[in-house]
């Protein structure tokens, strides 16, 4: 099944303590697409400025994903910058230039309208709303979203979550957020806004599921070294929708067995700046590692 997903396309510079990466590709919905489509095939709604390179499309067009609703306007692309220090779990947001976004009216193809699967990544939640208006009747609607519209756009980012099936969101924006130090008590607070399973993003210690009175945890893989955590959010949301769109099946048992699939990809994400590690993956290295998750978090019952 199809998943679409609407969310930023960007330049990104990223300072981290092993380098630096300047305009290099980025994005919510970028990270999220090259994720997903090892596993499913993926529909895209965003907007880039005249300054977007064709190389950068033939990329995104290389890994099957669906451009009919990407848009290139006059004007510039998204532009973010960030950096990390020794605490990759946090970024540190320099500079944000929405750009041709800040005038973006989402509009969705006929083609795209009943995807089954609908993600709204990490973008202004009033466009996120404008993209859930015009599908019809998806199985699942997840979302993400970050402080910059948490503390911009509350309003806008509560009214979107009372239509939202699963939500997706970083340890530091569900306190935030919530306005609770324990991530029990704040998932109870998310999960009475509207979604059914909130998934709490703990970047190097893994995720946190809660959905229907019961917990699961996920590790993050140990990785001897980690370059850039860009994207990783974003990636790790990807392998989970894109698991769940491809076997169709949002029991809770394989809401876990896609947790670990995102937690796969964003494992691969962070061993190499911008996109470069994800793109070049195969289905292999990702079985693979899917299997080493098994073998690290299996202990026998007493
Ligand atoms: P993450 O998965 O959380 O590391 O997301 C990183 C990506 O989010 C970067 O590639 C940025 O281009 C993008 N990004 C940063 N700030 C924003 C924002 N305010 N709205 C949408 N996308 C953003």
């Amino acid at each position: 099944m199809s998943i679409l997903v609407v969310g930023s396309v960007a330049f990104d510079s990223v300072e981290t303590p092993f380098g630096k990466a300047d305009e290099v590709l980025g994005g919510s919905a970028t990270y999220f697409s090259t994720s997903a489509s090892y596993f499913t095939d993926v529909k895209l709604v965003a907007v880039v400025g005249e300054d977007f390179p064709d190389e950068h499309i033939a990329g995104l067009k290389e890994k099957g994903i669906d451009l009919a609703g990407l848009k290139k306007v006059p004007g510039k692309t998204f532009r973010w910058k960030g950096r990390y220090d020794y605490d990759l779990n946090q970024a540190h947001t320099l500079e944000t230039h929405l750009n041709v976004f800040s005038a973006f009216n989402p509009e969705v193809p006929e083609s795209y309208k009943d995807s089954p699967f609908v993600f709204l990544a990490n973008i202004d939640p009033e466009l996120q709303m404008k993209v859930l208006e015009q599908v019809r009747k998806p199985k699942l609607i997840a979302c993400d979203t970050m402080n910059f519209w948490i503390e911009g756009k509350p309003d806008a980012l509560r009214k979107l979550l009372k239509n939202v099936d699963l939500f997706v969101i970083n340890e530091g924006e569900a306190r935030e957020f919530s306005g609770h130090a324990s991530l029990v008590k704040a998932a109870k607070a998310i999960l009475s806004c509207g979604p059914k399973t909130l998934i709490i993003k703990r970047g190097e210690y893994g995720a946190l599921m809660f959905n229907g009175g019961e917990m699961f945890s996920a590790p993050a893989y140990p990785l001897e070294e980690i370059f850039d955590p860009t994207g990783a959010g974003d990636t790790f949301a990807g392998g989970l929708m894109g698991y769940l769109a491809n076997t169709g099946d949002l029991s809770e048992e394989n809401i876990r067995k896609a947790i670990i699939f995102g937690s796969v990809m964003a494992s691969f994400n962070v061993e190499a700046f911008s996109l470069n590690r994800l793109k070049t993956l195969t289905l292999p290295e990702i079985k693979a590692r899917y299997s080493e998750f098994k073998r690290l978090t299996h202990f026998e019952d007493i």
